[in-house]
């Protein structure tokens, strides 16, 4: 082999290419123009060996390009040689012994080799020439004129022995030209993408590239049915650290971390840093697989301290992890299950591995169903508010009723309203059933039977809705439009925590009261600040929860609760309903304790608003004749 210094040169002009110089002129500028158009580095490299060989008859052309992160040359652009040469030299590990284009690469300098048979830089590659017809190779290097770094590697091969004349290395160097352009504008291009995707820090990918990558994975592996998990990884007590030792070995302990995290889960397809001290990976392997490389990284850490300059640091996490071949999630859905689990891993005491369990995926998944059909219900008008009367225990008189949330939906049959409620709330759609049930209201007091009694007509009501301040304003509204007089409303609100009896929905409660609606205090005696709240809200009715009237007949608790209610109640001058009365014994307690208002099976189920008039008039007239008897 020789050397670009000791080249011998055999002299021939340019022109022995064939081509005149307004044809390589011309050449030249298509293929800037390739680059400068932002044409993909394959295909510029493959112009630039085609108009190569074209310039150099018998000369066969093969570019690489280098790539810096796995320090390998992949293939790049070729003009006749088969593809199977570029496949079989994909992935070449520069070295200083492999062949001319990865001696070239390892070197950074021109390698020629006259004969390949003789040269010792490819003595493990003869079969490999002799396959493709190759006699003699020639290298050169692509370095970037910026930084020096190489940027991949122009190589030509011939059929015999040959050196290289001066017309040749003028043709290579204006072709290494080229191609350096097409292989810096690439690597430039390639750097401000990792940059987008990647964390700085740490050199994992960022929240850019979950978003953008993790999409495809989690729908690749579902529709193959092949495993993959989800987890999401919380540094335990790294704030202290941060606080203890500044932000300088807080950066250090989070690259270590990253380090080691990055070895215990070689297999993670996508591994990146979610923000602060949390990380996120996508893993191709069941979660339960997962999660034992997970404990084996606690372990890891239970036993080796780490040491962060001169600060020993002893670290854990919390983690969460899903599996996503268990549900067909998006990926949004997934890494907020993977986050709530890891946040309950921290909760339940740190140092901790928390599976999302396929019966909680079930749950969750029935939820987001429920979610869109409640969705669906809303937007085809087939709310279908149901109501239950209020009875006067002692004679069965009708005294008011309670709507209630149903649907004309046959998905949403035979599913507990109760559970449709919370999952409005949770999806943002409690206002417009809250409104949806309202118009039910005025709908039964236009109803003549109705209108001329004095029947209250009670509506649940969230305190979701109550949190929005212009919601006096837009029930005001719905009543006038509907020419509906609010006292013959009463707002059902539950007691809850979000009841603050010196918050704003207690402001809001009272402006409530001065439009003319009345107040009735739901599920009395389950929530938080009962008397606080008579005290402060104009209450003028409760309902003392089911619970304690269904354990009347066997707990002497529920029978003290229901009479200390009742005695409180009264000394603040409300009235009281007891709910869910279901047999003749409880209504006979409950009349001994000197109750009047009840609702119950035991008088009459939830029934369509359409029924409910007729119902209602049943009922008087029965009430009226046991009266008589
Ligand atoms: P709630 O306000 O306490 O309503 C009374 C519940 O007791 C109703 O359940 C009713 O069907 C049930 N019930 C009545 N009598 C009996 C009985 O004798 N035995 C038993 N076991 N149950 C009885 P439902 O309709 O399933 O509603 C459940 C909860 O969902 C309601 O409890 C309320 O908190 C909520 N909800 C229902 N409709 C609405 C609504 O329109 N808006 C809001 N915000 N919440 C609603
Ligand atoms: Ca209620
Ligand atoms: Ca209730």
């Amino acid at each position: 082999m020789a050397e670009d210094e000791g080249l011998q040169t055999r002299g021939e002009p340019i022109s022995e290419a064939g081509l005149s110089p307004e044809q390589l002129l011309q050449g030249q500028q298509r293929i800037l123009e390739m680059v400068a158009g932002g044409e993909n580095l394959q295909r510029s490299l493959q112009a630039i060996a085609a108009f190569s060989e074209a310039c150099l008859p018998e000369m066969l052309a093969s570019i690489l390009y280098y790539d810096p992160y796995e320090q390998r040359l992949r293939r790049g652009g070729y003009g006749q040689l088969p593809d199977s040469f570029q496949e079989a030299v994909d992935g070449l590990v520069p070295g200083p012994k492999a062949g001319s284009c990865g001696t070239c690469a390892f070197r950074a300098q021109r390698v020629v080799s006259e004969d390949v048979f003789t040269d010792p830089l490819w003595d493990d590659f003869h079969d490999f020439c002799h396959s493709y017809g190759i006699r003699s190779a020639w290298s050169s290097p692509l370095i970037s004129p910026n930084d020096q770094s190489l940027l991949g590697v122009f190589g030509m091969y011939y059929p015999d022995r040959r050196l290289p004349s001066p017309a040749d290395l003028e043709l290579v160097d204006h072709m290494t030209h080229l191609a350096t352009l097409a292989a810096e504008r690439h690597r430039r291009d390639e750097e401000r993408r990792r940059q987008a995707m990647e964390d700085a820090l740490t050199g994992l990918g960022n929240r850019h590239l979950l978003q953008t990558q993790a999409g495809e994975l989690v729908a690749q592996a579902q529709h193959a049915q092949q495993p993959l998990s989800l987890l999401f990884l919380d540094l335990d007590h790294f704030k202290l650290f941060n606080d203890n030792f500044g932000h300088l070995l807080g950066d250090k302990l989070l690259l270590q971390f990253s380090r080691q995290l990055k070895a215990f889960l070689p297999t993670a397809q996508l591994l990146a840093r979610f923000g602060g001290d949390e990380f996120v990976a996508i893993i191709p392997e069941p979660s339960d697989q997962v999660s034992e490389r997970l404990h084996d990284l606690l372990r890891r850490l239970d036993q080796d301290t780490l040491l962060i300059d001169h600060v020993r640091a002893r670290l854990s996490f919390s983690s969460g992890v899903v599996d996503l071949a268990a549900v067909n999630w998006n990926f949004g859905q997934a890494i907020l299950q993977a986050d709530t689990a890891a946040r309950q891993a921290k909760e339940s005491g740190r140092h901790r591995i928390q599976m999302v369990d396929a019966a909680q995926l079930t749950a969750v998944q029935r939820r987001l169903q429920v979610g869109k059909d409640l969705e669906d219900a809303l937007r085809y008008g087939l709310v279908h508010p149901h109501a239950q009367p209020i009875v006067d225990l002692r004679t069965g008189a009708p005294l008011g009723m309670e709507l209630l949330f149903r649907t004309r939906t046959g998905v949403l049959n035979g599913i507990d309203p109760q559970l449709c409620i919370h999952v409005a709330e949770e999806a943002g759609l409690i206002d417009a059933i809250g409104f949806e049930m309202l118009r039910g209201a005025c709908r039964l007091l236009k109803d003549p039977a109705i209108a001329s009694s004095d029947l209250l007509i009670n509506v649940n009501l969230s305190v979701h809705q109550l949190l929005r301040e212009d919601f006096p304003d837009e029930v005001a509204q719905l009543l006038a439009a509907e020419a509906v007089d609010a006292r013959r409303i009463c707002l059902e609100i539950t007691e809850s925590r979000w009841l603050d009896p010196d918050g704003p929905s207690r402001v809001l409660l009272n402006r409530l009261v001065g439009q003319g609606f009345v107040l009735a205090l739901d599920d009395f005696g389950t929530g938080y600040a009962s008397l606080l709240l008579l005290r402060s809200v104009p209450f003028r009715h409760v309902k003392v929860d089911k619970t304690f009237v269904q354990e009347l007949e066997d707990s002497d608790e529920a029978l003290a609760l229901c009479r200390a209610m009742l005695e409180m109640a009264k000394a603040y001058g409300i009235q009281v309903t007891a709910e869910g009365v279901e047999t003749p014994q409880q209504r006979r307690i409950l009349e001994e304790l000197g109750y009047i208002r009840c609702q119950g099976y035991l008088f009459a189920r939830p029934t369509p608003l359409e029924d409910t008039p007729a119902l209602l008039l049943d009922m008087q007239r029965q009430a009226r004749r046991s009266a008589l008897d």
